[in-house]
């Protein structure tokens, strides 16, 4: 006679044993863990107003936030308005960014985005995703960075950093950085968002780089995935 209950109980402990995490549980230990390793997180760029921080962040497209940080910090003492943008015109502001890639573009976005600002919002920063993105040389994730770390607003910036971060950890099979911020923002609590955010693209930084690993060696990825064994590779958005 066959035992059920028992088989049912073997059957069980293997399930547990095999048991894959989903991405809720893959969620809490990436927060654990970036808890720990970055308990404190500073703002990487550097400014002194929102408006500075909103040139800071459009001039990081395509540029590390150290090349930006370096060219800002001669710029900012003396030009940190709108109006002062305007005043010094586009050349000027060519020669002030000529050290950091597309210049030139990124000049005419700077210097039309500063009229637009005082002719449209009284010379400040708006508060909307919709106004923001309306911006010349301003997209969704300049946006969300304004929004989190200039107005203190819950967003998840997602970059094709944190894009390969989410997929490396499963956090997200999402194909474009779109769907990896909503999946992100599915996983996480809001409030931890900002945060989040922040000690990710630290850690993807220090540890998790484009190149140097695919999944099989720190913490994160061998605590996720135990066993994994050949390299994981990334979608590109
Ligand atoms: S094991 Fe590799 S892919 Fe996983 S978190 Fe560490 S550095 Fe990133």
């Amino acid at each position: 006679m066959v035992d059920e209950k028992k088989i049912w109980t073997l059957l069980n402990e293997r399930f547990d044993e095999f048991q894959i995490m989903d991405e809720f549980q893959r969620a809490k230990i990436v927060s654990q863990i970036l808890n720990k390793t970055y308990p404190k997180i500073n703002v990487p760029l550097k400014s002194r107003n929102v408006f500075t921080l909103l040139i800071s962040v459009l001039l990081s497209a395509q540029c590390t936030d150290v090349n930006v940080n370096n060219v800002t910090k001669n710029i900012y003492p003396k030009y940190y308005k709108p109006e002062h943008f305007i005043k010094i015109g586009q050349k000027k502001i060519e020669k002030l960014i000529k050290k950091i890639g597309i210049f030139r573009i990124k000049a005419k976005s700077i210097y039309n985005l500063s009229k637009i600002l005082i002719t449209k919002h009284n010379g400040k920063v708006p508060k909307t995703y919709e106004e923001l993105e309306n911006l010349p040389g301003v997209g969704h994730k300049t946006a969300s960075v304004v929004m989190s770390q200039g107005f203190g607003n819950p967003a998840f910036p997602v970059d094709t950093h944190i894009h390969r971060l989410a997929q490396r950890w499963g956090l997200t099979n999402g194909k474009n950085v779109v769907q990896t911020e909503k999946d992100l923002k599915k996983l996480f609590t809001k409030k931890n968002w900002n945060k989040l955010h922040l000690q990710i693209i630290y850690y993807g930084r220090e540890y998790c780089k484009a190149r140097d690993c695919f999944g099989l060696t720190c913490k994160i990825c061998t605590t996720c995935y135990p066993n994994r064994k050949k390299p994981f590779i990334v979608k590109k958005p």
